[in-house]
C-alpha cells in the first residue's frame, strides 16, 4: 500500500501549482540531481517579436505576409508569434499543402507559390543560397519556388523567474542544469549565459534532444535526471527522462499527457519547490 504521506505530499504539490502524477515520481524527484531544459516556451516565454526584417527581392511587408500565411495551420510559438505580427484582416491567400518540418520551420503553396519559412538548416535542405546575417534575435529565412527571399529577426525574452529558478535548484544541491534547444548558437548561448546554466547544447533537432538526454542519463552516477519542456516537439524527451516536466498552460496537450509532473503555471521556479516537497514527503516515509 501507498504511505499516507505520499498522498499529503502530493497534495501539497498541487496547492503548490504542481501536478504530480503518482507516487513513484515524488520518489524520482527527491532524487534528482540533473534537470535538463527546453529553451523556448520554458527558460523564455516563447512569445517572440518581430524586430527587423531584411528582404532581398519583395518589400518587407510581403515577406512577413507570405511567413504569416505559411505558418497560418502551425502551433508553434514562432508561428504564432509571426500570426501575431501581421494583423492584416481579410486577404485571400491560397495556402496548400502544408508541411510542418520538426526542428527546421514550415513550408507550403502560396498563390501557387512553393514557400519555405524555417532556419538555416531548412534552406540547406532545398539549396536556397541564404546569407549570414544579423545574431541579435532567432532568424526566420523565407524562400520563394527554392530562391532567398529574405529574413526576419525575432526574439523572445527570458521568463522573470527563470534566473531565480536555477539559482534555487543550485542551491538544493542540484549538480548540473542543461539547456537543449534547436535555435542557433548565438542565442542559445546567451541565453545560458545570463541564466548560469552549467551546460547549453544548441541547434538539436528533436531525435537529437532524445539522444543528448541518452548520453547525459549514462553519465548519472546514481542520481535522476528531469527533463522540463512544453511539448512542443519535445514530447519524446519528456518521456525519456527519468522524470518529464511539462509546462501547463501554455504547453501542449502531448506535453501534458506524456509528462510525470505538471507545473500548472509555467513558473520554472516551482522545479525547486517541487523537489523539496519530494525530499521532505521522502524524509517522512522513509
Ligand atoms: P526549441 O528547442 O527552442 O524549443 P524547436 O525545436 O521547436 O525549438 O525549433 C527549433 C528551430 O526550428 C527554431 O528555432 C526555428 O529556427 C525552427 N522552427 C521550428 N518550427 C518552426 C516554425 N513553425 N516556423 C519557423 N521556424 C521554425
Ligand atoms: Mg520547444
Amino acid at each position: 500500500s501507498i504511505p499516507l504521506s505520499f498522498f499529503a505530499g502530493i497534495g501539497g504539490a498541487s496547492r503548490a501549482g504542481v501536478l504530480i502524477k503518482g507516487s513513484n515520481y515524488m520518489e524520482t524527484l527527491a532524487s534528482v540531481d540533473t534537470v535538463v531544459f527546453d529553451k523556448t516556451g520554458t527558460l523564455t516565454k516563447g512569445v517572440f517579436e518581430v524586430t527587423a526584417i531584411h528582404p532581398e527581392t519583395i518589400e518587407p511587408e510581403e515577406l512577413l505576409h507570405l511567413a504569416s500565411h505559411v505558418e497560418r495551420y502551425s502551433t508553434h510559438p514562432i508561428a504564432v508569434s509571426l500570426r501575431a505580427a501581421y494583423a492584416h484582416e481579410a486577404d485571400d491567400c491560397r495556402v496548400e499543402a502544408v508541411e510542418e518540418v520538426a526542428g527546421h520551420g514550415v513550408r507550403a503553396t502560396v498563390n501557387g507559390h512553393s514557400i519555405c519559412v524555417g532556419n538555416a538548416k531548412m534552406m540547406e535542405s532545398i539549396g536556397a543560397a541564404w546569407h549570414p546575417c544579423e545574431r541579435k534575435g532567432t532568424i526566420i529565412h523565407v524562400s520563394i519556388d527554392g530562391v532567398y527571399a529574405g529574413h526576419i529577426v525575432i526574439s523572445d525574452v527570458i521568463k522573470a523567474n527563470a534566473a531565480a529558478a536555477i539559482d534555487a535548484l543550485h542551491k538544493n544541491g542540484i549538480r548540473r542544469t542543461v539547456m537543449l534547444t534547436g535555435d542557433a548558437k548565438s542565442v542559445a548561448d546567451q541565453v545560458a549565459a545570463e541564466l548560469s546554466l552549467d551546460e547549453v547544447y544548441s541547434e538539436l533537432l528533436p531525435q537529437d534532444k532524445v539522444a543528448k538526454v541518452e548520453a547525459l542519463l549514462r553519465q548519472e552516477q546514481g542520481g535522476k535526471l528531469a527533463f522540463v519542456g512544453d511539448g512542443i516537439n519535445d514530447a519524446p524527451v519528456l518521456s525519456r527522462a527519468d522524470v518529464g516536466i511539462a509546462m501547463g498552460a501554455m504547453g501542449s496537450d502531448a506535453a501534458i499527457e506524456a509528462a510525470d509532473v505538471v507545473l500548472m503555471d509555467d513558473d520554472p521556479l516551482k522545479i525547486a519547490v517541487a523537489q523539496r516537497i519530494a525530499r521532505k514527503t521522502m524524509r517522512i516515509v522513509r
